[in-house]
């Protein structure tokens, strides 16, 4: 069977028509002191944006939606609507909820198809910050500084701009074309993006220090760490798995069994692609239950759907090799002990165990790395992560950050640093014009 790896890893919902989306909008209730605004990380008035859709106003409804969320298109596609903004609304009781997320989607896409430009800066103020990472945090908070009449330089060491959302999203949920269309509005808002320049790397961290009026730190997360077992060399990283299926899918080889190690939403995502690009089988490994995985349910239900099959109390043990080639991942079954750190219950290997499950291409996919440039510019740490205070300031004067690189609770998403962005850039606006540090 000849696969089309743009086809079989499309978009997965397909955009509204307009019928749909006049239906769709004039179902909603406009609730006064809407609970999905309020379950909204970033706070967009939802009820708002869906009236300007009724009334056939496209552009004002995404005036709405950017005015509290410059990431609103990535957002409509990515959030977890389902835990969030959808999960709160009043009709879900009863009926379905409204589909505010496609809802979001039709108004954005309109938006940047005509790539009308939405937002006029305020005056120059004179100050200039320099954003360190162009994805969801950074691209946030240079759009939010660039509005307020404010020089904003966008330092991404990566070839393209957009972070996760351009390289680590999978493309059924969001393209990279949809990514790169918000980083083209961010750039319109008047805001310099500099690719191929690394903090740390070419790009020294004193010559912003003199250069610029405060600094953003939005360089998010690692690489996916080592699995730490013999054979590690031929386990292939699943953050590149999915860059390849974005960038080049025809380039990635895919195996006819394929494992993949991890149980959160990127294992689910490695799984997907080996799945819908020809796997024969794919099988998830994870050392804990099913209890205790990280993925969201409804991708979970969404990957037993597909055929994925799961080794749940098992642990990796070593990549068995034959003539050369991977053959095998020997594998050694748990029982879940007492709690650890986490409050989860421990894994505690079986003795003699041991099996092997046929492979021809491992996959890891077990979080990522903490932020290298932390220990770098000496800042304080916690957790790993960059310690900041409650207006996203570091342990070091004029130095912010925000995004996955300070997220030591809750699950890191796209929209939390969409928020931090605006948060911070908010913080930085009223140190550098003297107003205080009044956030909200
Ligand atoms: C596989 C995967 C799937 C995901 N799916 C979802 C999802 O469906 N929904 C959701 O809400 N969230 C999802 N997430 C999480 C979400 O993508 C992140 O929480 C979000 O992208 C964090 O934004 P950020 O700006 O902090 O970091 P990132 O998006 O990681 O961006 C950081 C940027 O900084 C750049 N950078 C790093 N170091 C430097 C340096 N020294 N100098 C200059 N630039 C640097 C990087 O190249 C990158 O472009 C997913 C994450 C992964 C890994
Ligand atoms: S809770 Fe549901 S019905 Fe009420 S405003 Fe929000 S989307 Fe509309």
């Amino acid at each position: 069977m000849i696969i089309d790896p743009k086809a079989a890893l499309a978009e997965s919902l397909p955009p509204l028509s307009e019928q749909e989306a006049i239906v769709e909008s004039n179902r909603c209730l406009f609730c006064f002191d809407a609970p999905c605004t309020r379950a909204c990380p970033t706070h967009i008035d939802i009820p708002r944006f869906i009236k300007k859709i009724s009334t056939g106003n496209l552009l004002g409804s995404a005036r709405t939606i950017l005015e509290s969320n410059l990431m609103g298109a990535s957002c409509a596609r990515v959030c977890p609507v389902q835990e969030l903004c959808e999960g709160a609304c009043v009709l879900g009781a009863d009926h379905k909820p409204i589909s505010i997320g496609r809802l979001q989607r039709y108004a954005m896409d309109f938006a940047y198809a005509g790539n009308t430009v939405i937002f006029h800066p305020d005056p120059p103020t004179g100050k200039r910050i320099a954003v360190a990472g162009s994805g969801p945090a950074g691209l946030s908070c240079a759009g939010e500084l660039a509005r307020r009449g404010h020089s904003v330089t966008v330092f991404e060491k990566r070839p393209l701009a957009g972070g996760l959302s351009t390289y680590g999203i999978i493309a059924l949920r969001e393209p990279m074309e949809a990514a790169l269309a918000e980083v083209e509005m961010i750039r319109r808002l008047g805001v310099e993006i500099r690719t191929g320049a690394e903090l740390g790397g070419n790009l020294d961290i004193d010559y912003l220090r003199r250069s610029f009026d405060a600094i953003f730190l939005a360089v998010g997360l690692g690489s996916t760490p080592d699995v730490e077992i013999e054979g590690e060399q031929h386990i292939i990283d699943g953050l590149l798995y999915i860059e390849l299926s974005k960038l080049d899918a025809r380039s990635l080889r895919v195996g006819r069994h394929v494992v993949v190690i991890g149980a959160g939403n990127t294992a689910i995502d490695c799984a997907t692609i080996a799945k819908r690009l020809g796997a024969e089988r794919v099988t998830m490994v994870y050392r804990r239950s099913e209890r205790e995985m990280t993925a969201y349910a409804h991708e979970y239900e969404f990957i037993k759907k597909e055929g994925v099959e799961f080794r749940f109390l098992t642990k990796p043990l070593r990549v068995v090799m034959t003539n050369g080639e991977v053959s095998g991942l020997e594998c050694l079954r748990m029982r879940l002990g007492e709690p650890d750190d986490s409050g989860r219950p421990a894994p505690r290997p079986v003795p003699g165990s041991e099996f092997v499950i046929a492979a021809d291409q491992i996959v890891k996919a077990i979080g990522q790395t903490k932020p290298s440039v932390a220990e770098l510019l000496h800042l304080e740490i916690e957790k790993g992560k960059i310690r900041v205070d409650e207006f996203f300031e570091t342990s070091v004067s004029g130095i912010y950050a925000g995004g996955d690189c300070i997220r030591v609770k809750g699950a890191a998403s796209t929209v939390m640093g969409a928020q931090d962005g605006k948060l911070a850039a908010r913080a930085i606006h009223a140190r550098l014009t003297n107003q205080g540090t009044a956030n909200g």
